[in-house]
Order: structure tokens, then sequence, then C-alpha cells
């Protein structure tokens, strides 16, 4: 008797059967638009560049590759850390898997990977920026046929303003 009260005990508490800690709000939804986003992890920005991510695609359900940087890891420059690297591989995934048609990428300046890893001060992030996009938008086209957009985020008087960079 103490033995079958101690089996009930254990099927009483699998795994699965713990109560949450959180759950959304936001109703879970399949849809894909075969489109993923590449932007800097920096959280500052992260609320932002989701609602701009909302506002020219219509829905916020992009696969996204959030790194420090963003879309600078995708040049073929030497001065990227090596660890860096793995970015386009990892685009290359969600291509194959998620058979993505377009990718966004966003720059965003002041950006303290541009500042600590590449060495360009804040005023001169945005020309450099504007070159590393265009690269990033050569690699991510010779991956697959993909449309690219690319944009960068400023910050101005407490606000993210997104321009578009013609790649
Ligand atoms: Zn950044």
């Amino acid at each position: 008797m103490e033995e079958h009260t101690g089996n009930l005990a254990l099927a009483e508490r699998p795994t699965d059967s713990a109560p949450p800690v959180y759950e959304s709000t936001t109703p879970f939804r399949s849809l894909r638009v075969r489109a993923a986003a590449i932007y800097c992890s920096d959280g500052t920005v992260g609320d932002q560049i989701d609602e701009f991510l909302r506002h020219i695609l219509d829905t916020p359900l992009c696969d996204r590759l959030a790194v420090p940087g963003g879309p600078a890891s995708l040049s073929s420059s030497s001065e990227l850390p090596e660890e860096t690297r793995g970015v386009e591989e990892q685009l290359r995934f969600l291509v194959r898997v998620h058979h993505l048609r377009r990718v966004i990428l966003i720059a965003h300046a002041p950006c303290a990977f541009y500042r600590q890893r590449l060495g360009v001060p804040d005023e001169s992030q945005l020309p450099r920026q504007e070159e590393d996009l265009k690269e990033a938008a050569r690699v991510v086209r010779s991956l697959a046929s993909l449309l690219v957009d690319a944009y960068t985020a400023r910050i101005v008087r407490a606000r993210v303003r997104f321009h578009q960079v013609s790649v």
C-alpha cells in the first residue's frame, strides 16, 4: 500500500506538469513571412526595431538574427573578430529551412560594436555602416536569390529614426 502510494506520487509530478512561471498574452501563430531581420543585439533599440519590423512587414513574425554589430558581421572586412563570422552560416541555415525570400539589414548608430571592436568613433559610424550594409547585402545575395532591404537606425533627441540605404 505504501509502495502504491509512492508510485502515484511519482505519477502526479511528471516534469511537464509543473505550473508555468509565465504565460504570454500574445497568441501563438505558425504563419511564416519568409523574411529574416539581421540587427544589433543592443537592447536599448530592441523595442524600436520590433516596431519598425511590424511597420514594414505588417507583422512581427520574421526570423531574427540579433548579434553585436548586426549586419557588420556579414561584411568581409578583415577587421572583424573571428567569432562574428558564424552569422553567414546561421543565415544560410534559415534560408534553407524557412525558405526565406527577403532579408532586412539594420545597423544602428551609435553602436558599441563599431566603437569597441572596429575602432570607429561614434561620429564616423554612419558612413561606415552604409558601406558595410552594401557589402552585407552583397554577401546575402550571394547565398540565394533574396530581396534585401537595408536601413540605418539613428538616435535623435531620444527617438529612433530609420533611414533606408540603397544596397
Ligand atoms: Zn550595436
